[in-house]
C-alpha cells in the first residue's frame, strides 16, 4: 500500500501541469498513467499563444522550437472553396503531441514529481485507487486528468461523457508536400470543421464536429483527404471523442477534481483543449495549496476556474453564430469579402484574442465597412 497527499490520475498536459504547479510548492505528489512515456496522443496540435504563454508560467519553460512548426500562410475554406487566403498576418504554431506531452512530463519529473507509468486506474473509492497491477494507492486528494473517457468522471457522475452533445474527430498523418498551407474547411464537417495542418516532417487531416450531427464522419474524412490527394489505404485513420460543447459544470465533489478533457474543457468552436488543459491543471495544484482540509478542495477550485467556464460559456454561444446550415451563405460572404473577421477568427484561432473581443469585431465591420 503506498499512500500520497495528491495523486494525479492521467499524465498528459493536464496532469503534467497539476504535477509541476504542486512540485515547484514542495507538495507531494504522484502521477499515475496507463500509458508510457512518449506516447501518442490524437490531435491537431494547434498550439495556442496563449497556451506558449501558460507553458512559460505552469512549466518554467520557453517553447523548444525542435518541437514547434509555425506556418502564416492560411486558407479559410468552405466546402474545398478557398474564402479567405492568409498570408504572413497570423502564425499558427503546431506541435506533435507525442513529443510535446513527454517534454511537459519529464519538466514535472525534473521538478520532483514522483510517477508511475505504464500502470491504470482501475478502481476508485473516497480515498483510494487500486491499479490495474493491483496496487493500492491511499491519496488525500485526487486530480482526475484522465482525458475525455475519464474513469475518474465515470466514478463520480457514472458516466465520462454525454454521447448525445459530445464531438468526435477521425485524424491521419500523411506524408508532408512542398508549400503545404495551414487550411481550415468550415464545410467539411457539420458544427465542426475541417483541418490540415502541416507538421515538420507530416501534415496532420482531420475532420471533426458534433458526433450526433456527423454520422457520416468516416465518409466525410475520406472526402477530405481526396480533396488533398491523399489515398486513404496509405494511412492509418484513428478516431476519438471530443469533449466540447457541454463542459461539466461541477468538474468534481469534495476532495476529488476533474481537469482538461475529463471536465470537458475544449473549445467548441477552435477545439483548443491543450491550453485549458494545462490552466485547470494548474488550477486543481492552487486549490489543492490553499483548501484548509481536502473536502474543501473543490468549492476551491471552482473559484479557480471561473475564468475557463465564462470563456467556454461565450464559445457556446458564437457557435450558434457560425455553425448552423442557414448561416453558412452569410458566414461564406462576410468571410470572403472582409480581413476584419477572417483576421479576427484567425485571431482567436492562435489565442491572441477571446470570444469577447469579437463583437467589437462585428460593430466595426457594420460601422466601417471593412
Ligand atoms: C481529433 C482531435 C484533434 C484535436 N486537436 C486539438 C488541437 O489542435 N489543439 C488543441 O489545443 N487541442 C486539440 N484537441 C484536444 C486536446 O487533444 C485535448 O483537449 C487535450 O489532450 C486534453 O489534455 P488532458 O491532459 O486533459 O488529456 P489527455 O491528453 O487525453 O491525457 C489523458 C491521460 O490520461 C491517461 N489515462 C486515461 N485513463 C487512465 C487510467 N485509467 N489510468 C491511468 N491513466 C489513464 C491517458 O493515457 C493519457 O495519457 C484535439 C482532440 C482531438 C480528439
Amino acid at each position: 500500500m503506498i499512500h500520497t497527499p495528491v495523486l494525479i490520475v492521467g499524465a498528459g498536459p493536464a496532469g503534467a501541469a497539476a504535477a509541476a504547479t504542486l512540485a515547484r510548492a514542495d507538495v507531494e505528489c504522484l502521477i499515475v498513467d496507463k500509458a508510457t512515456f512518449p506516447r501518442d496522443k490524437l490531435c491537431g496540435g494547434l498550439v495556442t499563444e496563449r497556451c506558449m504563454k501558460l507553458v512559460r508560467t505552469v512549466f518554467n519553460l520557453d517553447f523548444d522550437p525542435a518541437i514547434l512548426n509555425s506556418s502564416s500562410d492560411i486558407k479559410l475554406m468552405m466546402n474545398d472553396t478557398v474564402m479567405t487566403h492568409v498570408v504572413d498576418q497570423t502564425v499558427l504554431n503546431f506541435t506533435m503531441r507525442r513529443d510535446f506531452d513527454h517534454w511537459l512530463l519529464q519538466k514535472a519529473i525534473d521538478l520532483g514529481a514522483n510517477i508511475r507509468l505504464g500502470v491504470g486506474v482501475a478502481k476508485i473509492e473516497k480515498t483510494q485507487v487500486v491499479l490495474s497491477d493491483e496496487t493500492v494507492i491511499q491519496f488525500d486528494t485526487l486530480i482526475g486528468c484522465d482525458g475525455v473517457n475519464s474513469g475518474v468522471a465515470r466514478h463520480l457522475f457514472s458516466q465520462s461523457f454525454d454521447p448525445k452533445t459530445i464531438g468526435f474527430g477521425l485524424e491521419v498523418e500523411a506524408p508532408l508536400r512542398d508549400g503545404q498551407s495551414v487550411e481550415i474547411d468550415f464545410g467539411a464537417a457539420n458544427w465542426g470543421y475541417g483541418w490540415a495542418f502541416p507538421k515538420k516532417k507530416s501534415i496532420t487531416i482531420g475532420v471533426g464536429g458534433v458526433h450526433a450531427k456527423n454520422p457520416n464522419m468516416k465518409v466525410r474524412l475520406k472526402e477530405y483527404l481526396a480533396a488533398h490527394g491523399v489515398d486513404p489505404k496509405d494511412c492509418k485513420i484513428k478516431g476519438q471523442y471530443i469533449p466540447f460543447g457541454d463542459y461539466r459544470r461541477m468538474p468534481g465533489r469534495d476532495n476529488i477534481v476533474l481537469c482538461g478533457d475529463a471536465a470537458g474543457m475544449v473549445d467548441p468552436i477552435t477545439g483548443e483543449g491543450i491550453g485549458y488543459a494545462i490552466q485547470s491543471g494548474a488550477s486543481a495544484a492552487r486549490a489543492v495549496m490553499k483548501s484548509s482540509t481536502c473536502d474543501d478542495t473543490f468549492k476551491i477550485y471552482r473559484r479557480e476556474i471561473a475564468e475557463i467556464h465564462d470563456d467556454l460559456k461565450r464559445a457556446n454561444l458564437w457557435r450558434h453564430v457560425i455553425f448552423p446550415r442557414a448561416i453558412r451563405p452569410l458566414f461564406t460572404k462576410f468571410f470572403g469579402e472582409t480581413g476584419t473577421l477572417s483576421r479576427g477568427y484567425l485571431d482567436v484561432m492562435a489565442g491572441r484574442l477571446n470570444y469577447s473581443d469579437l463583437p467589437k469585431l462585428l460593430l466595426k465591420r457594420i460601422f466601417m465597412r471593412r
